[in-house]
């Protein structure tokens, strides 16, 4: 089974491309959803954090309190390794758990993996698809979606790997610019896919 790391910048348009995949029968593990639910209260990684990093991290329902986790380990890179520490492992062990659970004839499967890059794992998949647009636009977006401050937008889009880096690391490139219409954008995944079910073939 071909297994294939989507990866791209916030907002850069990562859920919308693997929407379609997922439209053309493509299985799709996404570490987005995964690294929510390994956070989950009852989960081992949950009290790890709050044995970790503190108290008060929680809201009085028992879930993580994200906000108070941002503002705990922004700016400050140890404490950022030591969450990381926690939960990319855990995050991994439930990616291959997903993974061993799909059928063997899969061709290929698409791995939604935002920090491909700044987690280092490219080793975990056999190519590297990147969705690519310039940061001002993944600003405008993230702006328009989420309602965030477009100086939060900048600060975001500055913490992560650079443009340059995602593109270098890339076997294939969805340029998510604004180019490319509706229409268009299917028609750039429809091939994708049929790409990759040959390969895999
Ligand atoms: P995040 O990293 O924050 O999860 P993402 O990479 O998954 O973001 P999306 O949520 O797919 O990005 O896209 C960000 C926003 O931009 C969404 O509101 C989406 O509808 C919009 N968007 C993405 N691609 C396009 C496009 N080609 N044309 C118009 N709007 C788009």
């Amino acid at each position: 089974m071909l297994r294939i790391g989507l990866t791209g910048g916030i907002g850069s348009g990562k859920s919308t491309v693997s929407a379609i995949f997922e439209q053309l029968g493509a299985p799709v593990i996404d570490t987005d959803g995964i690294a929510r639910e390994v956070v989950a209260p009852g989960e081992p990684a949950l009290a790890e954090i709050c044995r970790s990093l503190g108290s008060g991290l929680l809201c009085p329902d028992g879930s993580l309190d994200r906000a108070a986790l941002r503002s705990r380990v922004f700016q400050d890179t140890s404490r950022r390794r030591r969450l990381e520490a926690i939960t990319h492992p855990a995050i991994d062990a439930r990616m291959r758990q997903r993974l061993a659970e799909l059928p063997e004839e899969t061709p290929y499967v698409l791995l939604v993996i935002p920090l491909l890059l700044e987690a280092g794992w490219q080793d975990r998949v056999d190519r590297i698809l990147l969705v690519d647009c310039p940061e001002t636009l993944q600003v405008q977006r993230v702006v328009a979606r989420d309602g965030i401050d477009p100086q939060e937008a900048w600060r975001m889009v500055r913490s992560q790997a650079s443009r340059d880096a995602r593109r270098q690391a890339a076997d294939d490139v969805i340029e998510n610019d604004g180019s490319l219409g509706p229409r268009e954008l299917i028609a750039r995944v429809r091939g994708l896919d049929r790409r990759y079910r040959d390969a895999a073939g």
